[in-house]
């Protein structure tokens, strides 16, 4: 298999892929594919169930949290939270880190009044802000932040302590790649194709109470009540999708649970932050050192013909997806809880070896 080091839809655990291989015909002895089941039937509510409380127990979801399987990706995400919860009278404030939240802020621009409680983009999204630099004020209807940047490979390191104020995060490129205290948030949503599944599946986490206060007067499918009251089944949910997260999350639970794919997270970006620590600036990182992804390693080279050079020669070595984001070119390296340690091994060695050959 290639080395796969895409940003999303990204590696999935090898495992996983051949057992969905082997159950593809016949779902335990169903006579057909899961994908072919009702999702009415018992088999597939057991499967749909069975990934609620695989993911409340991996992340120690406390029971007045709802877990939601949703549609439209993390994209949606970002128009729903203030259509429901940015009530009229009330502003919301954002976080910006990087594209991602960028997007979140525009949509809730289009939904009522919002305002930056802290930018880091004059540092080019360089860093995170300080906790103790966030602007929000106590009467707010929430305070969003993107707790991994995706593109410019930041990561925020703790989370500011809200008080009253509901915090809301996007955690698409690092939910499940290491222990969180849900406690903090009052909802917090991840499109699936990264760490959780294949894409198709956004999964969204949300307090009881801060769902009790949701805007009442938006379409049904907006709603997340509706989800919560029917256990994501008011509709057709992307069973197939479901089917294959239940599935990461047994994996996840037997290779030791979040405090063993943290350690693991932590050595492979080590593995590869290292040669960019050593390389006397002929690999310069894009993220400060103290807020650096473990999930999106970002880094150019020195001169924009090594860059080139250097991209063309990873592709012609089997390691695909090392390309930065189109918004901004240079080198990201996605090191994903599937993505295997040996990957990384592997790309930091041809990091050294090129360096060799072109210093
Ligand atoms: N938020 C973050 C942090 C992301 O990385 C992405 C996609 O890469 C998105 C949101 C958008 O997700 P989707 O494509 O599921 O709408």
């Amino acid at each position: 298999r290639a080395y796969n080091f895409n940003a999303g839809p990204s590696a999935l655990p090898l495992s996983v892929l051949e057992k969905a291989q082997e159950e593809l015909l016949d779902f335990r002895r169903t006579g057909m594919s899961v994908m072919e089941l009702s999702h009415r039937s018992k088999a597939y509510e057991e499967v749909h169930n069975h990934a609620i409380d695989s993911l409340r127990e991996l992340l120690s979801i406390p029971d007045d949290y709802k877990v939601l399987f949703l549609q439209g990706g993390a994209s949606l995400q970002f128009s729903m939270i203030p259509m429901n919860f940015l009530q009229a009278e009330k502003k919301a404030a954002y976080v910006m880190t990087g594209s991602w939240s960028e997007k979140a802020f525009s949509e809730a621009k289009l939904l009522g009044e919002v305002y930056y409680a802290a930018s880091t983009k004059d540092g080019n999204y360089r860093s995170i802000p300080k906790l103790k630099e966030l602007q929000y004020h106590t009467d707010d209807a929430y305070l969003h932040i993107t707790s991994n940047n995706t593109i410019y490979g930041t990561q925020w390191k703790e989370f500011p302590n809200t008080g009253g104020v509901p915090l809301i995060a996007d955690m698409s490129s690092d939910i499940l790649s290491k222990p969180i205290d849900v406690n903090n948030f009052a909802l917090i949503y991840a499109g699936a194709q990264k760490n959780l599944g294949p894409s198709g599946v956004t999964v969204v986490i949300i307090r009881k109470d801060f769902l009790e206060q949701a805007n009442t007067q938006i379409p049904t499918m907006l709603k997340y009540s509706t989800h919560a009251k029917n256990n994501s089944l008011y509709n057709t949910p992307p069973t197939f999708g479901i089917y294959m997260l239940s599935e990461v999350l047994n994996w996840a639970k037997e290779l030791g649970g979040l405090d063993v794919i943290a350690d693991l997270n932590e050595k492979k970006a080590k593995l590869i932050y290292d040669v960019i620590d050593t390389s006397n600036g002929f690999y310069l990182g894009h993220a400060e050192q103290d807020y650096r992804s473990l999930m999106n390693i970002t880094f150019n080279l020195k001169t924009p013909e090594l860059e080139k050079s250097f991209l063309e020669k990873a592709k012609q070595e089997g390691f695909i997806g090392v390309n930065g984001h189109r918004s901004i070119g240079g080198c990201r390296v996605s090191a994903y809880n599937a993505v295997p340690i040996k990957g990384c091994q592997a790309f930091r060695e041809f990091m050294i070896q090129f360096q060799k050959e072109n210093y």
